[in-house]
């Protein structure tokens, strides 16, 4: 969605505040595609803070469907998103590609809330991904799914002494 910027640059202190729908379907992350699953509007603040220049805030959350770091199932992963950015209006597109400015969201006098929320999902991107906090991954040398089955590939036993040991850490970690 395309957010006109005019309405703001009209007077110095102005403040607009708007709300944009997300219109994002995937997510390409690291050569990956990723379903976006859910949006909710942006509210949008918009504040000319002078020489032709803007204060752009905002926040919403995206759920984007990403496997498991552990065993690969399909996980919803709400990523809240906050950002503030500021836009300098009295440079012109050409003046922007010369700059080298990564402010690709600016297009003219628009603010397309699409490409900017999409470049914020790629800095929030979470590192890793789990559908549980325990979550036992697959095994190694079958494959098979750890939270579903047993497989019997590996019958290892903890040291009995690491158990102890294990369980005054548990202990520790509770208090
Ligand atoms: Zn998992
Ligand atoms: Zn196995």
């Amino acid at each position: 969605m395309l957010i006109d910027l005019n309405r703001a640059l009209k007077s110095d202190g102005k403040a607009v505040k708007a709300e944009a729908s997300v219109e994002i379907r995937e997510v390409v992350s690291a050569g990956e595609r990723f379903p976006v699953v859910q949006t909710a509007p942006v509210s949008l603040e918009i504040v000319n803070i002078g020489n032709k220049k803007l204060q752009i805030t905002g926040d919403t959350c995206v759920t984007v469907r990403i496997p498991c770091s552990r065993c690969l199932e399909d996980v919803d992963v709400p990523i809240a998103l906050s950002f503030e950015k500021e836009a300098d209006m009295a440079m012109s597109e050409s003046d922007r590609i010369q700059a080298l400015d990564e402010q690709i969201y600016i297009v003219g006098y628009n603010l397309d809330v699409d490409k900017l929320v999409y470049s914020e999902l790629l800095v929030n991107w979470p590192s890793k991904v789990l559908c549980r906090e325990d979550c036992k991954g697959i095994c190694s040398i079958c494959g098979t799914n750890l939270n579903q089955n047993t497989c019997g590939c590996r019958e290892e036993r903890l040291d009995p002494r690491m158990a102890k040991f294990q369980e005054v850490f548990n202990k520790f970690k509770e208090v």
